[in-house]
């Protein structure tokens, strides 16, 4: 599925010239515009307004694409409903907000539409659900949830983190959700487009939003991370689309004969981390009749510090094994911890 349009509908004519632009790729079904733009500091653009609207009917007319803006309240929502936008989106700063969403959600009770859900600004995995569980309870069962990055203190090159692990939860918790993504915002620059793009097919999204200006230099939002037409058609062709199956009789022995190894080490690893809880309740019972504490800093540093190496050395990734020993970590204090006080409980 592939979504592609302005941040922000600004004239007519700019309008109908990109959807003119766009409409050359006919893999491009939806052609997006912000009507309403959520601005972060007043006296910025902030969108055209129901004016807007009419040029999205235009585009329809003329070009054949259906169309999507971005509903932030019942106002946004009703307008967008009475001018026949195909589509309907969520944006993030919305769905950090229940009361908005459910405002959207309580106008759409009866409509046939879909609707597309942004994640919320920051890495909530809980409110992104809690937004789709609201348009889904108000009948919608047409849903598309849109991945475009967070903001979490993490400073890098992207304009939002991209923290993978949070749409791919989400999709193990509605397994039949489409989740396309949304590279624009995640990288806030045209440059970083194709490899977030990339990224993001071959984690298996299904499908993108890109923001696309006849002038992108000239945008009244967004102008950095937009990108014309061509290039955008350009972008495209670049990209390999993976597919999610196949029925070549040969590959899939290989995957399965491959995916059969990987669980039987899985099970190797969970055999070996229950060895591990063992010896750790072994050193709990034996701390506890010497009266040591649980936490000693120099143990942990020491683990953490031969175990990352260890990993470096057999080139993985730091970062990872670091996380693995603080998990590790964290089980053997939570473990230690429950066994001391439920024995301290019965000498009571
Ligand atoms: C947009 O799509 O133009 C937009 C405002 O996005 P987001 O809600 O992801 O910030
Ligand atoms: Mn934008």
């Amino acid at each position: 599925m592939l979504i592609a349009g302005p941040c922000g509908a600004e004239t007519y004519e700019q309008v109908m010239q990109t959807a003119e632009g766009i409409a050359k790729n006919d893999q491009i079904k939806i052609f997006r515009a912000g009507i309403w733009k959520p601005r972060t500091r007043p006296n910025s653009f902030e969108g055209v307004g129901e004016t807007g609207l009419k040029w999205l009917q235009e585009v329809k007319k003329t070009y054949g694409l259906l169309t999507t803006v971005e509903v932030a309240n019942k106002e946004h929502t009703e307008l967008a409903l009475k001018y026949g936008v195909d589509v309907l989106w969520i944006g993030a700063r919305t769905t950090v907000n229940p009361f908005s969403v459910q405002e959207i959600a309580d106008v759409l009770k009866g409509v046939d539409i879909p609707v597309m859900i942004k994640n919320p600004v920051h890495p909530d995995l809980q409110l992104w659900i809690g937004a789709i569980e609201r348009i889904q309870q108000a009948g919608i069962d047409k849903m598309i949830a849109i991945h475009r990055g967070f903001h979490d203190g993490h400073t890098g090159i992207y304009r939002n983190h991209p923290l993978w692990e949070i749409p791919i939860e989400l999709k193990t918790i509605f397994p039949n959700l489409p989740v396309i993504c949304d590279p624009s915002h995640i990288g806030g620059k045209r440059m970083f487009l194709k490899e977030i793009a990339q990224k993001a097919l071959d984690l298996g999204m299904q499908g993108l939003m890109i923001e696309s200006h006849i002038q992108p230099d000239k945008a009244l939002s967004d102008a950095q991370q937009q990108l014309t037409p061509d290039a955008l058609h350009q972008l495209l062709s670049e990209l390999t689309f993976r597919k999610t199956t196949t029925t070549d009789a040969k590959f899939n022995d290989k995957l399965q004969h491959l995916r059969n190894i990987i669980d039987e080490l899985d099970e190797e690893m969970i055999q070996l981390t229950r060895k591990r809880i063992d010896i750790i309740e072994q050193i709990a019972e034996y701390k506890q009749d010497n009266n040591v504490s649980v936490f000693q800093l120099e143990r942990w540093m020491e683990i953490l510090k031969s175990r990352t190496q260890s990993g470096i050395d057999k080139k993985m990734n730091k970062d990872f094994i670091e996380k693995l020993c603080l998990l590790l970590h964290e089980e053997s204090i939570r473990v230690q911890t429950e066994l001391m006080s439920k024995k301290e409980e019965k000498n009571k």
